[in-house]
């Protein structure tokens, strides 16, 4: 064990490539991707450090051509499952006993691997598997991952030095266990950091961990994998496997040794995994923590003394970067009657500009959206918006799928502030803007409250102190990531810890200690140096 009060280095967050055309980083990374295209992939599970391959494999075709195939991963049943639990509770007491400055380093190398010789790799894995243009792919699956991992290291230290005070004659310690059995990590096809970051982040608390990736997020899962392997983790500690999600929910939630759920994906999966652990509940040694992060409907609110073009490139960033596929993507604005004329104009100039397509083409802003279901839902609203006598489609609108999943940058606007897209989740690149009288600034902040279950990032738009300060009050729980002046998305570990509360999920703040502290259980030492011999206390004469 440690003979050393250790300090971490200290966590910075990791310069962003530019990948501007013709630079040296741009042809590193597009020349990894066309190799990694060309060639086929085979990516098995890993239960207990071993690869696992199965007769059932299932093709990976990138979004943007799907029918192209990249390569297959194995995909595995409750056998499967139960092996990965077992490998981690066998994994688990040598694990436990490991200084935590053994772990940090495994997980500050992984983030070193990724910043240095992955670099390209996981992006480009990314970039084929997920859709995500080179800067899409280098904030997600480089900076956000190594940040996540250099953090959460600082933030576990901040953790065990938090120690409680002592009266004379005593000596107090907090120990903070990893919780008692395994944990449960299920993650969404959206960011390579978040799949990253939800199993490793228990783990570097001393936990072990079955995760289940998206399947529309393996190429990249299994990068991960070999990054953590090169890094040191041992066997077990983190078991991949690719299974059917429900199915797999119902095996894991009804072990008695499961300990901690970390979810993210939509509001209704995770709601469905909470009540089988409130069906489960008599069956388990311990109260399992439950950490979710999900679905959002994130708004941007335009006051009169908004500066036009800022709330234009926020709509335009915010909207259709990654094809609207991110959580916090703005998908419904509220824009007054006197500006919007202006801010149209802007957004009609910025999108005409915009290039719809592969990721192989750095100068394309949008690329496909994730897998045909996606397709369909975004041509559906827009469809039915083109039919709506309250709506209507004022910008894009055009959908194409005869070589990869593209939508277009689209905008409703509707005169029904109930309109079924400025309510529901879409996960696509529409957004949806209600134009209200300037008069109705008031009413129209409650409206944003009121409108959607959600409640994960929202702005407001204003050079009016005061009316930065009404949408800073009534909209205080309407967003758990709120911006000023500034778009929805792109929120950066150490920086602005994110989650969203109400229907968006438990607001624990990935990349943080918030996290951090649910996945250990506190044990209160109480040493007395000179215990007491005689029961009778002053008082008693
Ligand atoms: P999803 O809910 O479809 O899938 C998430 C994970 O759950 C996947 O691994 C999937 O295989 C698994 N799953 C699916 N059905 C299941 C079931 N019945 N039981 C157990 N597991 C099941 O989500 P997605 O499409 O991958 O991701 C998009 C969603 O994630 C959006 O709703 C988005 O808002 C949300 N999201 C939220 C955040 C956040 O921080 N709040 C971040 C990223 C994504």
């Amino acid at each position: 064990m440690s003979k050393a009060i250790s300090q971490v280095p200290f966590a910075q967050n990791e310069p962003v490539n530019s990948y501007a055309p013709g630079s040296a980083e741009v042809k590193s990374l597009i020349d990894t991707y066309k190799k990694m295209y060309a060639d086929s992939i085979d990516i098995p599970m890993v239960i207990g450090g071993k690869e696992v391959r199965t007769d059932n494999k299932v093709a990976i075709h990138p979004p943007h051509d799907h029918q192209h195939t990249v390569g297959t991963f194995h995909y595995g049943d409750m056998s499967h499952v139960e092996a990965a639990i077992n490998a981690a509770l066998a994994a688990k007491k040598q694990w436990n006993e490991l200084g935590w400055e053994q772990r940090a380093a495994i997980f500050l190398k992984a983030a070193d691997l990724i910043a240095g010789p992955y670099r390209d790799r996981i992006n480009a894995a990314t970039m084929i598997g997920q859709s995500k243009n080179v800067h899409q792919a280098e904030i997600d699956s480089a900076c956000e991952l190594i940040d996540f991992l250099r953090f959460n290291v600082e933030f576990m230290t901040e953790i065990y030095s938090e120690q409680p005070i002592s009266d004379a004659g005593v000596w107090n310690r907090s120990e903070y266990r990893p919780l008692e059995g395994f944990c449960f990590a299920v993650t969404p096809f959206n960011f390579t950091a978040i799949s990253a970051n939800l199993p490793s982040c228990m783990a570097m608390m001393g936990n072990v961990v079955v995760w289940k990736p998206s399947d529309k997020q393996a190429y990249s899962a299994q990068v991960i994998m070999e990054v953590f392997k090169e890094a040191g983790l041992p066997d077990g500690v983190i078991n991949m496997i690719f299974t059917d999600g429900a199915e797999t929910a119902a095996k894991v939630l009804a072990h008695p040794e499961f300990a901690g759920l970390h979810f993210t994906g939509s509001t209704k999966v995770f709601q469905g995994m909470w009540k089988m652990i409130g069906d489960n509940i008599h069956n388990y040694r311990s109260y399992p923590r439950i950490v979710g992060e999900t679905g959002g409907k994130d708004f941007v609110i335009a006051h009169p003394s908004a500066d036009t073009q800022a709330v234009a490139t926020a709509l335009v960033r915010g909207a259709y970067e990654y094809q609207g596929q991110k959580c916090s993507a703005a998908s419904r604005a509220y824009i007054p009657q006197s500006i919007w004329a202006e801010v149209k104009a802007a957004m009609e100039e910025q999108i005409a500009t915009i290039k719809v397509g592969s990721v192989e083409d750095p100068s394309n802003f949008v690329n496909a959206v994730i897998d045909r279901n996606s397709f369909e839902k975004c041509k559906g609203y827009i469809d039915r918006a083109q039919a709506a006598s309250d709506a209507q489609v004022v910008i894009g609108g055009k959908c194409d799928d005869s070589v990869g999943y593209f939508v277009y940058p689209t905008v409703i606007e509707t005169t029904n502030p109930h309109y079924e897209s400025i309510e529901q989740e879409i996960f696509g690149p529409i957004l949806t803007v209600y134009v209200y009288e300037d008069s109705q600034w008031a009413e129209t902040l409650e409206l944003v409250d009121a409108t959607s279950p959600y409640a994960l990032t929202g702005s407001v738009f204003s050079q009016d102190r005061y009316a930065i300060n009404e949408a800073y009050k009534a909209l205080e729980n309407a967003a758990g990531n709120f911006y000023i002046n500034d778009k929805p998305t792109g929120a950066v570990v150490g920086q602005q810890p994110f989650g969203g509360s109400r229907a968006s999920g438990t607001n624990d703040k990935a990349g943080s200690k918030m996290n951090l502290l649910r996945w250990v259980s506190a044990r209160s030492v109480k040493e007395t140096f000179v215990p007491a011999k005689d029961y009778k206390y002053p008082y008693l004469g």
